[in-house]
């Protein structure tokens, strides 16, 4: 086994290099590596024809606090972008203008906005409370079923042209066994933050970080060895070669899922943890147009109850101009929820001809326009908390705290941001830290 006592991480997307950097900073040693050939994780760009293309992450929030900080240190705060792009939902083949931060949507029947925001104002009085970038225990709102509770409280309108449409637009799921606790937090964000873009592409940030980092790359971690409950090493593939390294520390920032491999020896609880928690997984179908066809509007929110398997198209050249310099439309066609997990798998073929069948009910002109397109397939997408998964992430996090230099990082301690990341980072490198100080 090679010694070592630099720190070693697993994984190079936010979370793998916002700890790298925070302990650097501190004036630890560190090691990255990462499966991948690039950094960056689940904030992916595409570019095609001088058009850079964000395919994973799309935006920051205006209320991120470490995340802003990490992007100071880098350079590029100051390049961040506001934007404020229209969204329309559509119905009976009419569309509804709607505002990003706002409570009051024409789509449904006056009564039904009533219920709905008599229904967010009743939960505002737990607002205070609420942190969309942190898991705090919220036992009276955890185990109630989003979908069944709007039926109760509300209506189907509701469900379909309300509710759906958020969760899938911001989570990528259903509300049907979804936590109404993970719901709420999710409107605590979008109510109370507006979006910020770079207009690089999301992915210049990771990989402006990675740039001044040891990361390798290829490098595929098989297993963190640990022994009488103590970290003892990593085992890595990088090509042909396995290396064992020997360190005491190791911070794992892969999604929760690669655990089992990772670590062999979870105990039964830590597996229900692990296996209770769900990613949302679909394909994003990406259609490069001959022009701009969408004139100024960037969104097109559709409904399941109107048979679209699409949750919503967006337009990257409306959502920030400086990242299509031609001014052309580059439509992406999101596939949130059941239909995401039912498509995922399926050819390129058949997902593009589905999105251009569902985008001609909108915009008869779509298929003519098509220069050509593209699928990206999000295996891992983002955590989703369905009833009772709270609980047994809880359990499963603390009973992990059993093995001594194992530190976690990832956006399933809050919901699915770079910002729960970042600090979960910051959380996990400041113990780190703290357990090597001698004065501790
Ligand atoms: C489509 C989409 C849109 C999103 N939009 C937004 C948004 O607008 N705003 C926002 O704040 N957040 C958004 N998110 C969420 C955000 O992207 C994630 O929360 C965040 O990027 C997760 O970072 P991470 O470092 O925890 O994990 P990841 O980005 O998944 O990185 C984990 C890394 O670990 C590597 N890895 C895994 N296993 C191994 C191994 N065994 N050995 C070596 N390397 C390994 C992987 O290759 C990967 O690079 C979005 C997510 C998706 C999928």
């Amino acid at each position: 086994m090679e010694s070592s006592n630099k720190v070693i991480i697993v994984g190079a997307g936010i979370g793998g290099l916002a700890s790298g950097h925070f302990l650097s900073e501190a004036g630890r040693s560190v090691e990255i590596f990462e499966r991948a050939r690039i950094p960056g994780g689940r904030i992916q760009l595409l570019e095609k024809d001088g058009a850079r293309v964000d395919v994973g992450t799309q935006y920051f929030h205006t209320n991120y606090v470490e995340t802003y900080k990490l992007l100071e240190t880098v350079g590029m705060k100051d390049k961040l972008i506001p934007i404020h792009p229209p969204v329309q939902m559509i119905r009976d083949g009419r569309g509804y203008p709607v505002k990003h931060n706002t409570i009051r949507y024409k789509i449904v029947p006056f009564w039904s906005n009533l219920k709905f925001g008599r229904f967010v104002l009743t939960t505002l009085i737990n607002f205070g409370r609420l942190d969309p970038y942190y898991n705090d225990p919220l036992p009276e709102f955890e185990d109630i079923e989003l979908a069944d509770y709007v039926l109760r409280k509300c209506d189907k309108e509701t469900l379909e042209f309300l509710v759906r449409p958020i969760i899938c637009a911001f989570n990528l799921s259903d509300p049907e066994g979804e936590s109404l606790a993970h719901f709420l937090r999710i409107c605590k964000q979008f109510l109370t933050a507006s979006d910020m873009v770079l207009p690089g592409g999301m992915f210049s940030f990771p990989q402006a970080l990675a740039a001044r980092l040891p990361v390798t790359y290829n490098a595929d971690v098989k297993q963190i060895i640990v022994e009488s409950n103590q970290v003892r090493g990593v085992q890595v593939g990088i090509g042909k070669e396995v290396r064992r390294i020997e360190t005491k520390d190791v911070i794992c920032a892969t999604p929760l899922k690669e655990l089992p491999h990772l670590l062999p020896s979870l105990n039964d609880v830590e597996k229900k943890g692990v296996n209770a928690f769900k990613y949302s997984q679909f394909p994003l179908a990406n259609f490069f147009m001959k022009r701009k066809i969408s004139g100024n509007q960037w969104a097109y929110v559709l409904s399941r109850s109107e048979d679209f398997k699409t949750a919503y198209t967006s337009d990257a050249a409306v959502k920030c101009g400086e990242m299509v310099p031609s001014g052309k439309s580059v439509l992406q066609t999101w596939f949130a929820g059941e239909a995401g997990y039912q498509l995922i798998d399926e050819p390129d073929e058949k997902i593009i001809a589905l999105a251009k069948k569902e985008m001609n009910r909108v915009m008869p002109s779509f298929e003519s326009e098509i220069e050509s397109a593209e699928i990206v397939r999000h295996h891992t997408g983002m955590p989703r908390y369905q009833v009772g998964a709270y609980r047994m992430l809880r359990d499963f996090l603390e009973s992990i705290r059993r093995i001594k230099g194992l530190h976690l990082v990832g956006d399933y301690y809050g919901h699915s941001t770079l910002e729960t990341v970042v600090r979960s980072a910051r959380r996990a490198t400041d113990k780190l830290l703290e357990a090597a100080s001698p004065f501790s």
